[in-house]
């Protein structure tokens, strides 16, 4: 039986490693960490759980392909998901929108707030129905797969969206409320095509959440790689791969441990697998090149959790807002997003509510941030000083918080890179801008046959469903091969 050896116990790693076992092989999986599934995580903090990852999960709709791989790899099927209302509201100045899984009550409620914009909403709402089929759903109810000739009849739609941001989308509006929406989800340099499909994904019965959330999901995983006989090895690094005759011929642990292997598969950040474990120079090039593009950048958050005395609290689901200019020029950020947790009543323990609060921050904040942290105590008073200004933001915009707070944790790009090693202490892959095709990349690393890479930043922006099927690509390689 063919040996794998997949660095990397997050859902690229997990993935391969469940694909691999259905199709023949043996796969250890090593996760530096005592607890799989990268950032597809959780933690408890003073009775409460925080959960850091699934705001929305493409493929929960069953007639999608992608729930036909999630049930696969055990993530879906036997659990429920949260089918949530409403993706995120935007508020501004005592006026809100919100993105309902009703599509025709989104373009009520845009008519409404702004009649001057009447033909450029009917347009985005039209232009949101011809997304669905592409992203593979058809139907009425969206209920049945989409045909390859709907498919075929978006296409016009998204190469106009393709040369576009979303921060030029949202100019051809005049309402401030309108634009905002549409500016700040994804952020206004984002390529407006992905905002496109998100709006598409989630007017489509797509995109829920599963029950018992991130961290859950990630043990559902790995259970079920065990359960197909794969070998899941937490707690130990890799140190290096070792290459022989262009060959990958095992990869060595950091306790010393050598795992010999007939394919070593690569689920960790680029930049640890081409420069810690292999040598930089076998770095694909169009990585390298996605690296110097200036359209493409990382990105990550800095996020803070709260515990919140009032049960009831003066919203539902995901509200964002702009934050208050100070804190514009400090963060270097324009929106701040907050989530609450009623669909899952454990998360709050026994008392009061659960509040997260998250902001994005581009690829030289992280920079900044990560050489800051550098010293420890600074970090520390860096994070206490953040939870006070995330909590005087959510007080400023909902009154009603005011003197009911209490932070549990706070959590920035350099948690991230303590936790996973990406680089920059980003959790997703690329950002992209306009005229960038995203698609999922080959994980082959030229001059090493039987050396591939398995991981969300072969096609930007990343994310769970793309790194699960980077996985699963890499194991059709190599069965290919050995075919
Ligand atoms: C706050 C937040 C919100 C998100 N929201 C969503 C969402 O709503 N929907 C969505 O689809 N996605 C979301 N994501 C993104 C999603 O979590 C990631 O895209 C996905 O988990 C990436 O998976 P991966 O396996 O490619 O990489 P990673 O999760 O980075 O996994 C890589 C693994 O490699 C391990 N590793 C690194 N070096 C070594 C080594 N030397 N030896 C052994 N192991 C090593 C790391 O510890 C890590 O476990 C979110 C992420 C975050 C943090």
């Amino acid at each position: 039986m063919k040996e794998l050896v997949i660095v990397g116990g997050g859902v690229a790693g997990l993935s391969a490693g469940i694909y691999a076992q259905l199709r023949g092989f043996h796969a250890t999986v090593v996760e530096k960490h005592r607890v799989p599934g990268g950032n597809l995580t959780g933690w408890n903090r003073d009775g409460r759980h925080i959960d850091n990852c699934i705001h929305w999960l493409t493929g929960t709709n069953p007639v999608t392909e992608n729930y036909e791989m999630w049930k696969t790899l055990g993530a879906l099927g036997e659990v429920g998901v949260h089918r949530l209302p409403t993706l995120y509201t935007y508020r501004k100045h005592g006026k809100s929108l919100s993105l309902h899984r009703d599509l025709e009550r989104l373009r009520k409620d845009m008519l409404a707030l702004s009649p001057e914009d009447a033909e450029k909403t009917e347009q985005l709402i039209a232009d949101i129905r011809a997304a669905i089929h592409f992203t593979g759903i058809g139907g009425e109810k969206n209920d049945r797969k989409s045909t390859q000739l709907e498919r075929l009849a978006a296409l016009p739609v998204l190469k106009r969206y393709y040369g576009m941001t979303t921060g030029e989308l949202a100019a051809q509006f005049h309402d401030p409320t309108i634009r905002g929406f549409l500016r700040s989800l994804l952020t206004e340099r984002f390529g407006a095509v992905a905002l496109l499909l998100v709006f598409a994904t989630f007017c489509s019965g797509d995109g829920d959440l599963p029950e018992d959330g991130s961290l859950a999901m990630a043990w559902r995983m790995a259970d079920r790689f065990q359960s197909l006989g794969g070998s899941l090895r937490l707690g130990v690094g890799a140190k290096r791969v070792c290459l022989e005759h262009s060959l990958a011929t095992a990869v060595e642990l950091a306790d010393g441990t050598v795992l010999p292997a007939d394919y070593v598969i690569l689920s960790c950040d680029p930049e640890i697998a081409f420069g810690k474990l292999l040598d930089r120079s076998l770095m694909p090039d169009y990585l390298r090149k996605q690296y110097e593009d200036l359209r493409l950048r990382r990105f990550s958050a800095c996020q803070c959790a709260f515990a919140c005395q009032m049960k009831k609290l003066p919203f539902v689901g995901e509200q964002v807002f702009e934050l208050p200019p100070a804190l514009r020029k400090k963060y270097g950020a324009s929106y701040l997003l907050v989530r609450e947790f009623s669909h899952e009543t454990g998360y709050s323990g026994r008392e009061g509510s659960l509040l997260q609060t998250m902001f994005f921050i581009d690829e030289d904040a992280c920079i900044r941030l990560l050489h800051a942290a550098v010293d420890r105590a600074a970090y520390q008073s860096m994070k206490t000083e953040l939870s006070a200004d995330m909590e005087r933001a959510l007080a400023a915009e909902f009154p009603a918080l005011d003197g009911q707070l209490r932070c549990l944790d706070a959590w920035t790009p350099v948690s991230y890179r303590r936790y996973t090693g990406a680089a920059v202490g980003s959790f997703m892959g690329f950002a992209f801008g306009a005229r960038v095709l995203p698609v999922l990349r080959s994980g082959r690393v030229p001059g090493v046959k039987n050396l591939l890479l398995a991981s969300q930043w072969q096609q930007p922006p990343g994310g769970l469903p793309i790194a699960a099927k980077a996985g699963r690509a890499a194991i059709e390689l190599i069965a290919k091969n050995k075919k």
